[in-house]
Formats: structure tokens, C-alpha cells, sequence
């Protein structure tokens, strides 16, 4: 008889618990799902890369600290000498770094809800508790039950994406710093969307000393690189650094994206057409009498319609993925979310989905 335990016996219980986070499989399909940038770079620069590629030492470790890259990052996204920037695998490794971080017994990782699934998935890795405070109907921030909720939990950290997924809104600037200073421990702006907003709390760094600021090169067009990064004051970042695996951002992604980085036209130039786009799905969607639209400062467009899981199936029947969140929280009941792609793709969504409400009752 063998005494080694089965898995069920090892594994933790709430890790037993999960299903593996899903990505459906895209190939030949027009892919709006996933809120990639549907560009790509110019061939110019592409030759570039190829050649930072034929002259790159794959034989050593990349440089750990990234600092050619972190200089470029400074200096493309304006971000001021006083503040520190750790780099994770994407951002999602950052969200991963600061709950194992504060995850003491106890210890509370709060967001709203619906948001970015990840808060609540890492929290589980990380062993925290998590909380989520649900957002109003219309995907505003519930201020008395975020300060409700903050002086029940006394949490951790707060996680608020701005622009929100997968609302696709901005909430109030001026409710995000209500809660900012109602809270005794950090606050985490996740700023994924920002080329698609019009507005940011990187300014508002210097100010309260419990704020930091993500940032991710993934929605901007760079999503198979891998590169996220943290914006904050040294007493903060210089323990999570500690957390850091030390070659956590290989060598390509450093030299691809300190080369892209140094071209931001073109990255902001593909955000604009993906904003031009965005207003004319918008004014498109808007004549389908039972679709809801809801205001997206994002690349993407969060709207409800009748039997929207049949609706998400028929599209798919067309080769066209979009993201169906009807049945991942009250809330989105019959939502749908669709990334704006190119004009083609989304000329094809369009009449497709057209076609559908038309068909459906
Ligand atoms: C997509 C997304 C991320 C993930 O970014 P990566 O850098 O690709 O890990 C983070 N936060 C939000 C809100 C997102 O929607």
C-alpha cells in the first residue's frame, strides 16, 4: 500500500476549487475578444526588431534591473524622477507581486464588482481573502459601500482599474480619491486602457503616499511581449522588488520594447484610429433598438441584448469571438463585450450582429 497523497490531499482546497482561467481557442476566427491592439507595427520598424534579434546574447540572463528599458518607459510615459517602476511579466504578475506581499493572516484584497477577474483570481493564488463591492447599476463606484466595506475589512490593498474591464468606463476621479484617503492601506490604480482615456491619477502620485499606478504595454499593442510595470515611491516598490524573480522580463521584451517605445507615434496613432473606430461602432450599435450600449473609454464595448449567449453563439457560428459575460455576475446579465478591432473586423461584427437582433426575438 502506498502512503503518498493524492492531490485532493496536497493541493489546497480553494485551489482545488478553481477552473483554470479559459481562453478560447481563436484560430481562423475574427478574434474581438481578448482586447488586443488589432495593428501591426509598421514593417520598418519590424525589420528593426529582426535585427535586435539577430544580435542579441540569448546565451546570457537579461539585465535584471531592465534599466535601459526602465529609462525609456520614463521617459514615453512622463514619468517623473521621484517615483520608482517595477516591471512584471505583464501586469498581471504585478497584481500577483503585491498580494503575496501583503497577504498576512488576515490581511484583505478588496475591489468592485464587475472588474478585471484577475483581482479576485490572484487573491486566491496569494492566499488573501478577497473582497468585492458591487458597483452600481449603471458601473459607478458605490461610494458608501466602498467606505462601508473599507471600515468593516480595513483592507490591504484596493484594486481599481481606470477605465474599468470589463465596463469599459472611467469612474469619478473624485470618488477614487474619497476612497484614497478613507483607506489606511494602499490603493492600485490599474491604468491597462489608458491610451483609450482621456484621463489618468498618475498626477495625483505625488499626493497621497498610499497610491500607486499600473501600466501595461498589452491593450497599447505589445500583448505577446509581456510587460507591465508598477509606478510608485521607493518605501513601497523596494519590497516588492524583493518579490521580484529576478529575470521575471526576458531579454526580447526588454530590447523590443525599449525599440517600440522609442517610436510612441506609432503606438499612439493606432490608439487614435482604435478610438475613431470605437465612435463609429458606437453610433452604429446605437440604431439597434434592443441593444444597450453602455460609454467606453476603453478599446472595447461593453452593451446588452436579449438572449445574449444565443447571440454570442450565432456570432461565433460566423467566425467573429467576441466575450460573453452574461452569467459571470448579476450585473451583466445578457452583456456582451466586443474589442474594437479593424475597420473590416468591425464592419463585419456590425452587420453581423445586425443581422442576428433582427433574426432574434
Ligand atoms: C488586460 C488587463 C490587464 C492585464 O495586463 P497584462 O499586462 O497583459 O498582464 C490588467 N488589468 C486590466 C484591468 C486589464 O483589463
Amino acid at each position: 500500500m502506498s502512503n503518498f497523497h493524492e492531490p485532493n490531499q496536497i493541493i489546497r482546497p480553494e485551489i482545488l476549487a478553481l477552473s483554470a482561467y479559459h481562453v478560447p481557442p481563436a484560430i481562423g476566427m475574427i478574434k474581438l475578444d481578448a482586447m488586443e491592439n488589432p495593428y501591426p507595427l509598421p514593417s520598418a520598424l519590424r525589420n528593426e526588431i529582426a535585427q535586435l534579434t539577430v544580435d542579441s546574447p540569448f546565451n546570457r540572463y537579461p539585465d535584471a534591473s531592465a534599466a535601459s528599458l526602465k529609462t525609456a518607459l520614463r521617459r514615453a510615459l512622463d514619468i517623473s524622477d521621484e517615483m520608482d517602476i517595477l516591471l512584471g511579466n505583464g501586469s498581471d504578475e504585478i497584481i500577483q507581486i503585491i498580494a503575496m506581499a501583503v497577504a498576512k493572516p488576515g490581511a484583505v484584497l478588496l475591489s468592485v464588482e464587475p472588474a478585471f477577474v484577475m483581482f479576485r483570481m490572484i487573491a486566491t493564488y496569494a492566499n488573501i481573502q478577497y473582497v468585492g463591492v458591487p458597483l452600481t447599476k449603471d458601473f459607478t463606484l458605490d461610494l458608501e459601500a466602498m467606505l462601508a466595506a473599507i471600515a468593516k475589512h480595513k483592507p490591504a490593498v484596493i484594486f481599481l482599474a481606470y477605465p474599468n474591464n470589463p465596463t469599459g468606463n472611467l469612474f469619478d476621479a473624485d470618488t477614487i480619491l474619497r476612497i484614497i484617503q478613507a483607506t489606511s492601506g494602499i490603493v492600485i490604480i490599474d491604468e491597462a486602457y489608458h491610451a483609450f482615456a482621456d484621463a489618468s491619477l498618475i498626477d495625483s502620485l505625488a499626493q497621497y503616499p498610499n497610491l500607486l499606478l499600473m501600466r501595461t504595454l498589452s491593450k497599447l499593442g505589445l500583448a505577446g511581449l509581456r510587460l507591465g510595470l508598477l509606478v510608485g515611491r521607493h518605501e513601497w516598490l523596494m519590497h516588492f522588488e524583493k518579490m521580484r524573480l529576478p529575470y521575471n522580463v526576458g531579454i526580447m521584451t526588454q530590447l523590443i520594447a525599449e525599440k517600440v517605445l522609442s517610436h510612441t507615434d506609432v503606438l499612439l496613432e493606432q490608439a487614435e484610429a482604435i478610438k475613431s473606430e470605437r465612435t463609429k461602432m458606437y453610433k452604429f450599435l446605437g440604431t439597434i433598438k434592443k441593444i444597450k450600449l453602455f460609454p467606453s473609454d476603453a478599446n472595447f464595448i461593453l452593451f446588452r441584448i436579449p438572449a445574449a449567449s444565443q447571440v454570442f453563439q450565432k456570432l461565433k457560428q460566423q467566425k467573429i469571438l467576441i466575450k460573453n459575460l452574461d452569467g459571470t455576475h448579476p450585473l451583466l446579465e445578457n452583456c456582451l463585450r466586443v474589442t474594437v478591432g479593424t475597420p473590416d473586423e468591425n464592419a463585419q461584427f456590425c452587420t453581423a450582429l445586425h443581422t442576428i437582433a433582427c433574426e432574434t426575438v
